[in-house]
């Protein structure tokens, strides 16, 4: 009788065991997919915000320069200014 329900208890002990274990595999595993999408997402921020600044065009006020916003200021005379002119649809 009394082996019987030490036999329960080690039973329900590794059952809990078996579940924390999976609990905690399932919690790795998703936070590990959380992070590989996160850094997805950072690198196709990333390439967006690139072709972002590819697309605009800066017109310097000083010399009407047109220059890629890549650039922080204009390469004809330097001035460190910035005017966003038009979004360009890449054609590539
Ligand atoms: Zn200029």
């Amino acid at each position: 009788m009394t082996s019987s329900i030490a036999g329960e208890i080690i039973l329900i002990f590794s059952v809990m065991f078996v579940i924390i274990t999976l609990a905690s595999l399932w919690f790795v595993l998703s936070a590990s997919k959380m992070k590989h999408k996160k850094e997805l997402q950072e690198k196709k921020m990333d390439i967006l915000d690139k072709h972002f600044n590819e697309m605009i065009r800066i017109e310097c006020p000083y010399c009407k320069t047109i220059y890629t916003a890549n650039v922080n200021e204009c390469p004809n005379c330097g001035a460190n200014t910035k005017k966003i002119l038009f979004p360009e649809i890449p054609t590539t």
